[in-house]
């Protein structure tokens, strides 16, 4: 079988110049403890081996090239230059104890053109390699950076990207990235058959659900999936991954301003979520103030504090547990897709 990934070119590459196993230990090692980027400087393998990886994979470990950088006090966005021109990005937050977390790209573009989603106006232009979606991560490592959590929120729909189960192979490998999988989201806007392999394959991994209308007409006018995996279906497959996992499941809520933050709203999205069996309290709703961009519709605006708080009351009053995320780094477009539409207007001005 072709290998997917550099991991598995490598393992391919020791096994045809008959080296012994520990030789991939000693290459992981290089990467994940010692942090040495290039291969020539992996001075413990011998030169013909060295020569080799050069030969098979370049002479840099990582395959991404940086070519946009913005950061704030908390937030670092990197966009990368990846392969035929296409640009990939991924945000870095640094929260106060010390943890990093990173939202990543699963694809470059995306298809299934929300209305609300400044990605979902670039269109599909293709699914990032496994490479591509593990280098994300690898270009913190290198720069000395810890690597706590991921989620998969970055441009794209991971779970319409079948690279992303490989991906995830290689981030829990403890041979290689060694993260466990409870430190990985997965985000979706309901991909079924997808959330089904997430269950079978991945089980402690989370799961985000990006709801944001309660109502399918209204949902399938936001949300295009919504006609191929209506909500019932969708609800009805995160309830067997609760009961087949004991995990939690996250419920992504945009709030836009009288669109879908109205007090029948959050009735209707409390009663979506009660009654649904013992295992209610594992839902959980993030509610998500919106943020607007140069590239995003006008149409959207994000709600008034008041009417968040309302929205916040009538959920918590119906028992179901919320939380309004804080909204880091609006300050440098650190929203999903947005580093990327900035790129795209400088391309254009040069
Ligand atoms: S919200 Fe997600 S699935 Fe929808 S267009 Fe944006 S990136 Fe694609």
């Amino acid at each position: 079988m072709k290998p997917t990934s550099k991991y598995e070119t490598i393992q391919q590459l020791l096994l045809d110049m008959k080296e012994p196993a520990y030789r991939f230990s000693q290459i992981m090692d290089a990467i994940f403890k010692q942090r040495i980027g290039e291969y020539e400087q992996m001075t413990l393998l011998p030169l013909r081996l060295r020569n080799e990886l050069i030969n098979k994979l370049g002479g840099r470990v990582l395959t991404l090239t940086p070519s946009l950088e913005q950061t704030s006090k908390q937030v670092n966005k990197v966009l990368f230059a990846a392969a035929k021109g296409d640009r990939i990005e991924a945000v870095q937050l640094r929260y106060e104890r010390g943890w990093n977390s990173y939202c990543i790209s699963s694809q470059c573009g995306c298809g299934y053109g929300c209305s609300f989603c400044a990605t979902g106006t670039i269109g599909l232009k293709r699914n990032l390699t496994v490479d591509e979606i593990t280098d994300q991560l690898l270009y913190f490592h290198f720069h000395g950076q810890s690597l706590d959590s991921v989620s998969f929120m970055g441009m794209g729909e991971a779970l319409a990207n079948p690279h992303l189960f490989d991906a995830l192979s290689t981030l829990t490998d403890p041979a290689i990235f060694g993260l466990g999988q409870r430190r990985i989201t997965v985000s979706t806007i309901g991909i079924v058959p997808g959330i089904e392999r997430v269950t079978r394959e991945f089980p402690q991994v989370n799961l985000t659900f990006s709801l944001h209308s309660p109502f399918d007409e209204q949902r399938s006018e936001l949300m295009p999936i919504n006609k191929r995996f209506p909500l019932a279906d969708v609800l009805a497959t995160l309830d067997r991954h609760i009961r087949a996992t004991g995990r939690k499941v996250y419920i992504a809520y945009i709030l836009l301003r009288d669109v879908n933050d109205s007090n029948e709203h959050a009735e209707a999205v409390s009663a979506l979520l009660n009654g649904r069996g013992s295992w209610n309290h594992l839902y959980h709703v993030n509610l998500i103030p919106y943020n607007s961009t140069e590239v995003t519709p006008q149409t959207y605006k994000q709600s008034d504090k008041d009417r968040i708080n309302q929205f916040v009351h009538i959920l918590k009053a119906r028992g179901v547990n919320v939380t309004v995320r804080t909204q880091f780094g609006s300050d440098i477009d650190a929203a999903c897709g947005q580093l990327y539409g900035k790129s795209e207007g400088l391309f254009l001005e040069n």
